[in-house]
């Protein structure tokens, strides 16, 4: 890995990869590149170690299955518990953010989470499919969450994290709340893929790992439309 370049790690992509999370990595490589921001990809699949000196670390959805033997090889691992340690962002997506916790439900069993971030998911009566909308933490200072979830697990966010947003459409965490965050840690139930959707939350991460205050605008036209359309299409919250 070089020092120079912004380096981006995708974890798991052969065990975590539903609705297309290879498409936040495209993205943020992309609004990356389009700053004059050298960037390094790297796809590390769930048999090669975890590098620890990357800058931002992606990881994406995934069934029961996958999900907990990803939680297991992490934890076994150890590269990504020393990348954060180091300062590095995280985003994570649905099975990617339960197992960032202290742990979770699949196929019917609990598991180990990581525990690098505080929030820990047990199984809801039904699983929650659909449009997901919310109003994003304004310490955050983003525009609203918009996504595509579909899960059985329900998080509760602990002391040490913050709801990533409150659900306006969908059922996120509980109906009320939706994804976390704790210091460099993004954490949602949004796939779409997530970054296509939210491309402020691309560009948050890259503020994050670069420690630019402000990157240079995008022309995001096609974004705001597709944003529109999604926003105005997800139905209002439900109850859990
Ligand atoms: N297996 C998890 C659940 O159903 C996560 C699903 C996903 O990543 N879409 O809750």
């Amino acid at each position: 890995m070089s020092t120079e370049a912004l380096r981006i790690v995708w974890i798991y992509p052969d065990l975590l990869s539903t609705y297309g999370d290879r498409g936040n990595l495209l993205i943020l490589a992309r609004r990356a590149a389009d700053r004059g921001i050298p960037v390094e990809t790297y796809e590390i699949r769930s048999d090669q170690r975890m590098p620890n000196g990357a800058d931002i670390y992606l990881i994406g959805g995934g069934e029961d299955g996958p999900q907990a033997l990803a939680a297991q090889r992490l934890l076994a691992d150890g590269g990504l518990h020393q990348a954060v340690a180091r300062g590095a962002s995280v985003l994570s997506i649905c099975a990617g953010y339960q197992l960032l916790g202290h742990s979770f439900y699949a196929k019917g069993a609990k598991c180990a989470g990581l525990g690098l971030l505080d929030i820990s998911s047990d199984r809801g009566e039904t699983r929650a499919v659909g449009e997901l909308r919310g109003d994003i933490d304004p310490r955050l200072g983003l525009p609203p969450l918009t996504g595509f979830e579909n899960h059985g697990g329900r998080t509760h966010v602990g002391q040490h994290a913050a709801p990533l947003a409150r659900v306006t459409g969908g059922i996120g965490n509980d109906g009320q709340t939706e994804g976390a965050w704790a210091g460099k840690i993004l954490g949602t139930y949004s796939h779409g893929p997530a970054l296509a959707r939210n491309p402020a939350i691309a560009d948050l991460l890259l503020r994050w790992s670069t420690g630019a205050d402000r990157l240079a605008p995008l022309d995001d036209s096609w974004t705001e439309q597709l944003r529109n359309e999604r926003l105005t299409a997800a139905s209002p919250a439900r109850p859990v």
